[in-house]
């Protein structure tokens, strides 16, 4: 094999809370993670220079080793002692930096790809501990469907992944940086009590009424105060008809509706599409890499 195609899945996430600051400066979350079927489509092949190359039309994604997929690949070259040149090519759909785990997503397609097209045998465990190296998202990206994320949100627990939920997806074009989002966030180095997380009930129930009307994010207080026009946007979605709640997703920006079926998320999308810089409908995926 020279070649292999794998969907790169975005996230998004139906709750979080940040539980307290980290001595090393990361925040501890409690985080309901879900992929969703919007994806890039990553193609690696294998090239006749020891090079690893990662070619991506986006203006705002790196081509270098700034970029995650490139170092996803040079961690597993490293790894073995090197397996030969490597050449990425990034079609990317997901927005840059909107809370959805783009380059995430994308290292999370070249670890598993890599592994099959160079026959490396690494488990999945393995993998989601290279993944953990990466960024805190990679490893729930490699994971798919839907989890539950502890820590920096790489301690994953299972949870059933929601058939076919109908989504609508928005972004302003604002872009917002994880670190930025976090910083704005006043937290003494403790941690505090939880009492339970409401929505993982309706998550294992499948209820989606229920799921909308319990979406929670703490980070939505930070970049609502500095984004007023985000928050406004936010709550015109929720007016929407058939809408059963929406979120910012992530340290953000994009937005997510719950809605009641795809007539009334194609009508929304409709309703905000000539306004906004993304808008997209979409569906919850049980998957977060695909070879295909
Ligand atoms: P997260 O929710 O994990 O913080 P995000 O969706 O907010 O991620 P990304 O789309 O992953 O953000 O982009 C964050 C930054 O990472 C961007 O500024 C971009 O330049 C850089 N980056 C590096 N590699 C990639 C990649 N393969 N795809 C997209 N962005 C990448």
């Amino acid at each position: 094999m020279q070649k292999i195609r794998v969907r790169a899945h975005a996230k998004i996430n139906l709750y979080l809370d940040v539980i307290g600051k980290r001595e090393d400066g990361y925040h501890n979350l409690e985080t309901i993670f879900h992929s969703i079927g919007l994806h890039d489509d990553v193609i690696i092949c294998k090239q006749a220079t020891k090079d690893i190359t990662v070619h991506c039309e986006h203006p705002k994604v790196p081509c270098d080793s700034r970029n995650l997929a490139y170092r996803a690949a040079q961690l597993l070259s490293d790894t073995v002692g090197g397996i030969g040149g490597i050449a990425i090519d990034i079609h990317k759909r997901i927005p840059v930096a909107a809370g959805l785990a783009g380059g995430s997503a994308n290292a999370a397609a070249v670890l598993h790809g890599v592994n099959e097209l160079f026959d490396l045998d690494f488990t999945q465990e393995t993998l989601m501990r290279f993944g953990a190296q990466l960024g805190a998202d990679v490893p729930f990206c490699l994971y798919g469907g839907a989890a539950l994320g502890l820590g920096i949100g790489d301690q994953l627990t299972l949870l059933p992944a929601l058939g076919d939920v109908p989504l609508l997806l928005l972004n302003l074009g604002i872009e917002i940086s994880t670190a930025a989002a976090f910083k704005k966030l006043n937290f003494s180095l403790t941690t505090r009590e939880k009492e339970g997380i409401i929505i993982e009930t309706y998550i294992k129930k499948g209820d989606v009424v229920g799921i909308g009307k319990n979406l929670y994010n703490l980070l939505e207080v930070p970049v609502f105060s500095e984004y007023p026009e985000i928050a406004a946007l936010k709550t015109e979605l929720s007016m929407q008809a058939g809408c059963y709640g929406a979120l910012m997703s992530g340290s953000g920006a994009t937005l997510f509706a719950v809605m009641q079926d795809s007539d009334a998320a194609d009508r929304s999308e409709s309703h905000f599409k000539n306004r906004v810089s993304f808008c997209t409908t979409a569906v919850t995926s049980p998957v977060g890499v695909f070879v295909y």
